[in-house]
Formats: structure tokens, C-alpha cells, sequence
């Protein structure tokens, strides 16, 4: 049985291996046939693709920004994985670096994915089952099941990456019409120091797209208009064959250099010196777009290369050296383009702040420390998870993201979903009340077109008797554990959970 779980969850994460290869350019100036008036197009709702820096800013007022990203399933494994490179570094402010990780919803953890988003990093969309040029159930449903098993707000979760970076014009529409704010599957797929290089600053799509115009139907001159929606580039990383050396995502898979062997050494030389053109011109980011399961190291069967983890992390430490050099996620990369102050003033600028709740209570509420159990297991049999907002009675699915939750055991009440206008950090799921209201706290969720027929859900469905939002179907209704009252003596539950987790410990410990 253990076995066949394990097996069941290795498969699908290696298969995703080849996610996002690219062999040569997958744009040209011809094929965009791209022109931006820049006169109208205006920060922070609006900015033409261009190779130089938002603002109008000299390049040395400009910090080098390194986005690191992850996708696919979150498992401890793989946050293990991520913390490996990024736990122990400090951005120029003295905060950890965050970073984005694009979720697919098989094989996710739910309570890690809480965790994650609670400690500052930004969850992104990447379909509910890992599919390519997406149907709008896959993009939509995974905002309502982060939403109802997570606990994330709806106005939490505003980017997309495709599977396989396999997207279609209609994506792209889809996307903006669903209120995300911005896309990351396009390729920037020429070096920053040939003519025509088309890695381009995030731009909105006010004038179309200006990237992958050779690889995707319906895309540039000037299509699809989508005004005020961004795209955010993937911008490849090139060896010494230049132009036809390019490496996109997980470059320590690839042999460089023409060789058939991949070799640690020339990674680090092709990311150093790509990073190098990057710096040295006009600083368009530089990305470390990552599967972290090809690097973890507390997966039982995949036995990554410390080598290979040396050398990423031998790449940062030196990357790190360099000054102005900020490790950011792709929203605040987008916050800092919408709005890009001077270097000089980067220390103070809000959105590269760290952001550590201050909990003294203990609720299942995110943060590892006081969690003291809380969580359940919904022991599905494709992909077990936890959760501390109350397991579904089935697994949630593109047709149906958001089934009732189980009737309670062990005499526990049913969860309190994250109601609108309380934030992640603060709720409080077991007794269904926002451990803050100050106006250090004060929080509206968003609704989002994303329901059956595109009828608009808000976050969470406490607060929707008052807003006036329509409700969605029944089947997406019966979540909150309606009616239910907080009375289970304190201290009760956490006892009742350490039992339980006595049962599950084994399973638990190799990292389902
Ligand atoms: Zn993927």
C-alpha cells in the first residue's frame, strides 16, 4: 500500500520533467510586429514591451532582480527542496527572500501550501491536473479548491504558468477575463546582447504580445489586445553556443555546450555569464525557474546530485556578491515594475518588506509553530493531504473544485472556510473567528468570474449572505461548515489529534 503511494506519487512529478524546453528563438521583430504607443501607455496600468528599464530609470538606478519560481505539486519534499537554496539568504533589507510557486493541485499538500503563503512566498495558478493549453475549468477550479482547502484569498492568487509553458491566445484572454493580473509561460528566447533580443521588461498587453509570436497561433501583431494584463517573460539562460544554446527551466538538466553530458561546471559558467550580459546591460530580470523535485534530497527514490545543489547554491552565494542583486518572486517583480523607484530607496519599498504575522494564539493558521496538529488528513486514495479548513468528501476536480466537506469525526465540529474579510494569517478555521482587527489587519477579499458559467465566487463563503454575491452551485455551496457552532472545549481537539496523528505518523514522515 505505502509502496504503491510512493510509486503513485513519483510518476506524475518525474513526467513533468520536460516541462519548458526551448531549441531556438520562438520570436523575431518581423513575426511580433509589435508597436506600443508610449506616449498613452502609462505605469503603473500600462507598459510597452521594451528591453529597457520601466521609468524611463538609467540601468545603475536598477536592481538586478533574480525571480526564483517552482512548479508543480507542493510536498514537503519540494519545500525542502526550495529552502535548501533560499532559507539561509538575505536580500539587501535584511529579509529572506520569497519566491512564486506555480501550484497544481494532484499530489499537493494543502496545509503546506498554507504554511507557504502565510511565511510571505506568492502561490500561483498552474492548472488543477497539470494540462496544457488549459481548459478554463483546470485555471478556474484550482482558484476555488487554493481558496477552499488553502485558505488563500482569492486577491492573493493573480498569476498563471501554463504546464509544459503550453498556452494558447485564449489562455491568455481566459486569464485576464478571470481578473488574474498577470501570465509567466512566454519565452524570452534571444540574449540580451543580440539585436533583436526579445527579452523584454514585464509588459501589459495593451498592444499585444512581443514574445513566442513563432510558436503560438494568434499571438503579436498587436493580438490578443488585453489591456492591463501582464506578461512576465521566462527569460533563458544561453551557453557558449549562444543563440542556439538556450536553457529555460531546471538548466542543471541539460548538457551544455553541444556536449551529451551534463556537467555542473559549465552550468554554472553559462548561468554566470548570462547573469553577467543581464547585469551588465539592462538589467531585464534573470530567473531560476525550477522543479524542485529534481533537486530534493528527502524524496525516498530520487537521489538528487549534491553536486549539482553545491553549484546552485555556488551560483547564488556569488550572484549575492554583486550589488543591487534582489531574489524576489514574480509579484513583487510586477510591484516593483508597476511602481520602480530608484535603487537607492529599495530598502524601503513595501512590497520587498518582510511580512511575519506576529500569532500568539494557537490556531491552525498556517504557521508550522502553531499548528500543534491541527491539520487533517484527507486520505483520498490517488493523493492523500492535509488540510486545516476540512477535508471534501471527494478529491476536488475540474468538475467540481469544491465538493462539501466530510461530516466531522471524533465529535469535532466541521471547519470554518477563510471568510472574505479575514486574511490567511489571522483566521482562525476551528472556531471560525479573525484573530485581529486592527487596522494592521484590515482585509477585503475580491470576487472573481470563476464560478459555474462564470458567475462571480468571492473568498470564502461566510461573508456572502451580506455581500449580496450570488451563490454558486450546490455543489460548490456546502463549504462552511454552515451553522456550525465553535463549541468544542479548548484544548480538546489538539488532544484528540495527537492520537490521531500517532496513527498517520508513519505516513507522514515519508513526506506523502
Ligand atoms: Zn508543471
Amino acid at each position: 500500500m505505502l509502496s504503491l503511494t510512493l510509486l503513485c506519487l513519483l510518476i506524475p512529478a518525474l513526467s513533468f520533467a520536460q516541462d519548458g524546453s526551448i531549441s531556438g528563438p520562438t520570436s523575431s521583430s518581423d513575426a511580433a510586429g509589435y508597436s506600443c504607443n508610449a506616449s498613452a501607455c502609462k505605469l503603473p496600468k500600462c507598459n510597452c514591451a521594451s528591453t529597457s528599464p520601466p521609468g524611463g530609470l538609467d540601468p545603475a538606478d536598477v536592481p538586478q532582480f533574480l525571480v526564483y519560481t517552482a512548479d508543480d505539486a507542493v510536498q514537503s519534499y519540494t519545500i525542502d527542496s526550495v529552502n535548501q537554496f533560499l532559507a539561509q539568504r538575505m536580500n539587501p533589507n535584511g529579509c529572506t527572500p520569497r519566491m512564486t510557486y506555480y501550484t497544481s493541485l494532484n499530489y499537493t499538500n494543502y496545509t503546506l501550501v498554507t504554511d507557504w503563503f502565510v511565511a510571505g512566498n506568492e502561490i500561483a495558478d498552474h492548472t488543477m491536473t497539470h494540462v496544457g493549453s488549459p481548459p478554463n475549468d483546470e485555471i478556474d477550479g484550482n482558484l476555488i479548491a487554493l481558496n477552499a482547502l488553502a485558505g488563500i484569498p482569492l486577491s492573493s492568487i493573480i498569476g498563471f504558468r501554463a504546464p509544459y509553458l503550453n498556452y494558447t491566445a485564449d489562455t491568455l484572454s481566459h486569464l485576464a477575463a478571470s481578473g488574474f493580473t498577470y501570465d509567466s509561460s512566454a519565452t524570452s528566447s534571444i540574449p540580451v546582447t543580440e539585436n533583436g533580443t526579445d527579452a523584454f521588461w514585464p509588459y501589459t498587453l495593451d498592444y499585444g504580445m512581443a514574445n513566442d509570436c513563432l510558436n503560438v497561433d494568434g499571438l503579436c501583431k498587436g493580438k490578443p489586445k488585453l489591456p492591463g494584463f501582464w506578461e512576465v517573460p521566462m527569460y533563458a539562460m544561453f551557453d557558449s553556443l549562444g543563440i542556439d544554446g538556450p536553457h529555460l527551466m531546471d538548466p542543471w538538466l541539460d548538457p551544455a555546450d553541444g556536449s551529451s553530458t551534463v556537467d555542473d561546471n559549465a552550468t554554472l559558467t553559462y548561468m554566470q555569464n548570462t547573469f553577467l550580459a543581464h547585469y551588465n546591460g539592462n538589467r531585464q530580470p534573470f530567473g531560476l525557474y525550477t522543479h524542485p523535485i529534481h533537486t530534493a534530497t528527502t524524496y525516498p527514490g530520487v537521489s538528487a546530485s549534491n553536486s549539482t545543489i553545491d553549484m546552485i547554491n555556488s551560483f547564488l552565494d556569488w550572484a549575492q556578491e554583486h550589488e543591487g542583486v534582489w531574489i524576489v518572486s514574480t509579484e513583487q517583480l510586477l510591484a516593483w515594475v508597476q511602481n520602480p523607484v530608484p535603487l537607492s530607496e529599495l530598502d524601503s519599498f513595501t512590497p520587498l518588506k518582510c511580512s511575519v504575522p506576529e500569532i500568539n494564539q494557537s490556531i491552525c493558521d498556517g504557521i508550522p509553530d502553531n499548528e500543534q496538529g491541527l491539520p487533517d488528513l484527507c486520505d483520498f486514495p490517488d493523493f492523500p493531504f492535509y488540510t486545516c479548513y476540512g477535508c471534501p468528501v471527494e478529491e476536488p476536480s475540474p468538475d467540481n473544485p469544491n465538493p462539501p466537506q466530510q461530516n466531522a469525526s471524533n465529535g469535532q465540529e466541521p471547519r470554518y472556510r477563510l471568510p472574505a474579510n479575514c486574511s490567511t494569517p489571522w483566521w482562525d478555521p476551528v472556531k471560525g473567528t479573525c484573530l485581529c482587527s486592527g487596522a494592521s489587519c484590515q482585509y477585503h477579499d475580491i470576487s472573481r468570474p470563476i464560478g459555474p458559467n462564470g458567475a462571480n465566487l468571492t473568498g470564502g463563503d461566510t461573508d456572502r449572505a451580506s455581500s449580496g454575491i450570488p451563490s454558486p452551485t450546490a455543489s460548490f455551496l456546502s463549504f462552511n461548515g454552515n451553522g456550525a457552532s465553535a463549541s468544542f472545549p479548548a484544548g480538546t481537539w489538539p488532544a484528540i489529534m495527537v492520537g490521531f496523528f500517532g496513527i498517520v505518523g508513519g505516513l507522514y514522515l515519508i513526506r506523502i
